[in-house]
């Protein structure tokens, strides 16, 4: 099970793919950008010019594509004429969505899939680009035992941690929960690292001393938001992308949506979502997520 087909080489997928050719698979790629693709054919992926022709001849494929819409027509087909990948590939083939979608869209796509005599796992992931490029993401997965049991043996090649939360669409829900907490976590630590620069502390020190006590959390240890506290964190890089503000906002996007259907109380992630999609606004989607940092920096200095 080591013919595999990667859609979707953008900061999450090309990595991922690096780490499938380092652990032997023979691996075909499309994305609609020809830079992405390019740099993985220098690493020995067989570049093709369409969906279609990369999936002729795998058993596995993945997709790592922004959001629903883009998972929805890649597998589904589109209005424009194109046929959707399930109609392209062998019974028996495993698809392994590992996009952040909304968890309908996964159980639909699954649901199709099934028709066809196909396995399909929604797998996003969590550990953002580092993890993906040390091989350490963690997998949520979301499928029938049967198809999580084979996922699983490709999985391991790009992650450490490779959770089964439930039938079709519970990784999606899963996930939608930990990047609802992540946005909460990352608003926070931007909050409490600028009080403490602006009445007169070394956010160096702030963050050490805040590691050590109830405040820690995943942004303050991995991915400090102030610039030159961390020296691999995207604050450090003026805010290249790792994860996009853009990307974020769909996330919590999600999470509201998923509330909204389950009556459930997510007034912190609405906030949250509220400060991410106001610093979008002011031109900064496309800056990694950490980057809201500089709203309360130009709110208070
Ligand atoms: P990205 O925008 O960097 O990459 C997406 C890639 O998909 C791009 O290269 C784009 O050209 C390609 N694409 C779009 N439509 C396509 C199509 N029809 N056919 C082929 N290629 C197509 O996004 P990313 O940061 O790699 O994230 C991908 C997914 O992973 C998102 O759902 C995101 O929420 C999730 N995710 C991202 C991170 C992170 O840290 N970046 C972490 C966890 C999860």
């Amino acid at each position: 099970m080591n013919q595999v087909a990667f859609i979707g080489l953008g900061n999450m997928g090309s990595p991922m793919a690096a780490n499938l050719i380092k652990a032997g698979c023979t691996l075909r790629v499309f994305d609609l950008n020809q830079v992405a693709m390019a740099t993985l054919a220098k690493l020995g992926a067989t570049a093709c010019e369409s969906i279609e022709q990369a999936v002729q001849g795998v058993d596995t494929v993945i997709t790592m594509l922004p959001a629903g819409e883009h998972v929805r027509s890649v597998y589904l087909g589109d209005h424009q004429g194109n046929a959707g990948l399930l109609t392209l590939l062998a019974p028996k083939t495993l698809l392994i969505d590992s996009s952040t979608i909304d968890p309908q869209s996964a159980k639909t796509v699954a649901a199709e899939a099934q028709k066809q005599g196909l396995e399909f796992v929604d797998a996003p992931v969590s550990g953002g680009v580092a993890g993906a490029q040390a091989g350490t993401l963690t997998f949520i997965v979301g499928g029938t035992q049967a198809a999580f049991d084979k996922a699983q043996i490709i999985l391991q090649y790009m992650g450490k941690n490779i959770f089964h939360a439930g039938g079709a669409g519970d990784g999606q829900m899963a996930k939608i929960c930990n990047n609802l907490m992540l946005g909460i976590l990352m608003s926070g630590t931007c909050e409490a690292l600028s009080l403490g620069i602006d009445n007169g502390l070394d956010p160096k020190v702030l963050s050490n001393i805040m590691l050590q006590s109830s405040g820690r959390n995943w942004a303050l240890e991995l991915y400090n938001p102030c610039p030159g506290v961390m020296e691999n964190a995207p604050a450090s890089k003026q805010y290249q992308p790792g994860f996009t503000s853009r990307l974020m906002v769909k996330d919590l996007g999600l999470g509201l949506d998923a509330a909204s259907q389950s009556h459930s109380s997510v007034p912190m992630g609405a906030l949250a979502r509220n400060l991410f999609a106001f610093h979008n606004a002011a031109g900064n989607s496309e800056l990694d997520f950490s980057s809201l940092f500089q709203f309360y920096a130009k709110q208070t200095r």
